[in-house]
């Protein structure tokens, strides 16, 4: 048999076989524009996905291929977001805590904004977080992972996060080694002091469970300047957050950028927005931008304040870094593989074949916009980013404009619940029972 033939038969019996299998793919996403930095891809591309992970990336797929197709030309597609600076250890009833009432429950704030992982930033220690685990991150639909507060009681405030007696090793580094799958770096935050234990200890414990550091510098002290932070006290793949507030001497006093910035990140350190209430002015941002010193994750300090604040989102600090300068690539880069790689959680943040099926489908709108920082001055935009469509583990959990559903009018006039649990996780509001045709719950899966 001459070669051309028989490559035409192999090739006729692969679809046949195809054929009586069903569809190859659960879901395609087609025609949209994929941003993925891991893979260095910036192009229209359509996207498959089989059993909650990434199947295939290519500039064509067959529609008959798949179960389910939607149709997303004119919009980007990204990995899932990951904010790595959240607070979301609520419901224990403690006021003005962010181990309580200042903490907010992920599933209302992330799927809408396209957001699928958070890293809690320090609402729990050691003696809470198993609290923690069970009354929010194990009940969620959104993939949680925590750096564990250095202090043994997490981010209650005041007394607790000032109390150097309750900072402690070797308990701290019992409980991240125990839960090496979700806690996944160590924080320190507002200590008011002039001592370094804080940092000292979570550098202990980061290294005895070899996992990063993520600091918030609390009060500016002289006996501990950032110079000596950036350039001995924190490890490589350190992450130094709230970068461009400006209270902790980032800016010098001749209006330019710190050295110790560009000194730390030559060590490899990372640098964190984590805007929240009161972490990010203009002057230090569009200053450092000038000087090309860009931070490496844009990430929200989300909670009951700064989620109605200049902060709001994701979304809404990524369209902030476009109206600084950045590029959409830059900004979806800063808010997904960036942020996946500092937490060393390179499975997360990309679209490679295999990856868990973490998808952001997002528009871009053009007209006039406007952000706010820490002291309530606005900056100008012209472009500001929308969700349409989340994906977690393959499953749609979130479609701003329906796109995913059909039109009722196309519909027989008694219809039923649409959608298939193999690509939908929306549970709509249905007659009748469940069955094949129902929406599954997403189940918590790393
Ligand atoms: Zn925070």
């Amino acid at each position: 048999m001459a070669l051309y033939s028989r490559v035409a038969l192999t090739l006729c019996l692969t679809a046949l076989a195809g054929l009586s299998q069903g569809p190859q793919y659960d879901l395609v996403l087609q025609g949209g524009h994929v941003i993925d930095a891991k893979n260095n891809l910036s192009a229209v591309r359509d996207v498959a996905i089989l059993n909650g992970k990434i199947a295939a990336v290519e500039a064509k797929i067959d529609p008959a291929r798949a179960l389910k197709t939607v149709n997303v030309s004119g919009l980007y597609v990204t990995p899932g977001i990951v904010d790595i600076h959240f607070h979301s250890y609520t419901g224990t009833g403690e006021k003005n805590s962010y181990a309580g009432d200042l903490s907010i429950l992920p599933d209302g704030f992330t799927f809408r904004t396209g957001v699928t992982t958070v890293a809690d930033a320090g609402c729990s220690g050691w003696r809470n977080f198993e609290d923690f685990k069970q009354r929010v991150i194990d009940r969620s639909k959104t993939r949680i992972l925590v750096f564990l507060n250095i202090v043994g009681n997490g981010m209650r405030q005041g007394k607790f996060e000032g109390d150097l007696t309750d900072m402690e090793v070797k308990p701290a580094t019992e409980m991240a080694l125990k839960y090496k799958d979700t806690i996944i770096g160590v924080k320190t935050a507002h200590f008011p002091g002039p001592e370094w234990t804080p940092v000292e200890n979570a550098v202990a414990v980061g290294n005895a469970a070899n996992i990063p550091v993520m600091v918030d510098f609390g009060s500016n002290r002289p006996e501990r300047p950032l110079e000596q932070l950036l350039g001995t006290k924190l490890r490589p793949g350190d992450i130094y957050t709230h970068c461009f507030s400006g209270l902790r001497n980032e800016l010098g006093p001749n209006g330019k950028i710190n050295p110790a910035l560009n000194q730390g990140r030559k060590r490899g350190i990372y640098f964190d927005v984590g805007q929240g209430g009161g972490s990010l002015a203009y002057p230090v941002a569009v200053e450092a931008i000038k000087e090309k010193f860009l931070p490496d994750s844009i990430s929200t300090d989300l909670h009951t304040s700064s989620m109605n604040s200049g902060t709001k989102d994701m979304l809404n600090l990524m369209s902030e870094f476009l109206a600084l300068g950045l590029t959409v690539d830059e900004v979806v880069a800063k808010a997904t593989w960036n942020p996946a790689k500092e937490i060393r959680q390179e499975t997360l943040g990309n679209l490679s074949v295999g990856a868990p099926a973490d998808i952001a489908v997002l528009n871009l709108r053009n007209g006039k916009f406007g952000f706010a920082d820490m002291y309530g001055a606005r900056l100008n935009g012209t472009k500001r980013f929308e969700c349409e469509m989340t994906l977690r583990n393959g499953k749609v959990v979130y479609d701003l404009n329906a796109l995913g559903r059909p039109d009722w009018e196309t519909l027989p006039k008694d219809y039923r619940r649409q959608g298939d649990a193999r690509w939908d996780a929306i549970s709509p509001v249905g007659r009748g029972g469940g069955g094949r045709g129902a929406a599954a719950p997403v189940t918590q899966q790393r």
